[in-house]
């Protein structure tokens, strides 16, 4: 949108503010009609402004990507990447202790199905121009020091290292009622 395409856009569309505090039961045809032309105008000015279609996903990155349609972002190109990294966690991680296996499938799935809260430390080298990743991140921070120890005393060292702490959390904001554990009872009981 340029400047112009703005400047008229806004123009039409507080016009069409004002028509609505205006309006009455006894707004007049005409005025009705005269409020229908404006409209119409606000509406083409928006026509000639919009350059892209509208988005297919509420995806900042890929508005107009692939959709799917189970994506809470609708977009399969994210969704893909989510599910490769909720695959090599699964098969990587370790299991947690005190976690159950979902037994019960859900239509919105269970808090596991879906980014899990993480915890790394990125080992990071100064290149001379900036920080940039070293190593693997580690899910262990002795692990990631023990690594930048190493780095340090390698053949030709970097002029600076750092340990980079990466943290990403769910946050429960309420409760509502106890959630006891029960057990799950096999279909039809026997
Ligand atoms: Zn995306």
């Amino acid at each position: 949108m340029n400047h112009a395409q703005l400047t008229a856009l806004g123009r039409a569309l507080r016009l069409l503010g004002e028509h609505g505090e205006t309006l009455t039961a006894d707004t007049p045809d005409a005025r009705l009609h005269e409020i229908r032309d404006d409209l119409r105008r606000a509406v083409d000015l928006l026509d000639d402004s919009v350059s892209a279609g509208a988005p297919a996903t509420r995806c900042p990155e890929h508005p107009q990507g692939p959709v799917d349609d189970s994506a809470p972002d609708l977009c399969l190109l994210c969704e893909t990447r989510r599910r490769a990294a909720r695959r090599s966690e699964f098969q990587g991680g370790r299991p947690r202790p005190g976690e159950p296996v979902p037994t019960a499938p859900s239509r919105y799935g269970v808090r596991g199905d879906r980014p899990q809260p993480q915890q790394r430390w990125l080992p990071e080298l100064w290149n001379g121009q900036e920080w940039q990743l070293c190593g693997t991140p580690r899910r262990d921070r002795h692990e990631a020091e023990a690594y930048l120890a190493a780095q340090r005393r390698g053949s030709r060292p970097a002029m600076a290292y750092r340990l980079v702490h990466e943290f990403t959390d769910y946050e429960v904001l309420r409760v509502w009622g106890t959630p006891v554990r029960v057990d799950i009872e096999p279909m039809g009981n026997l």
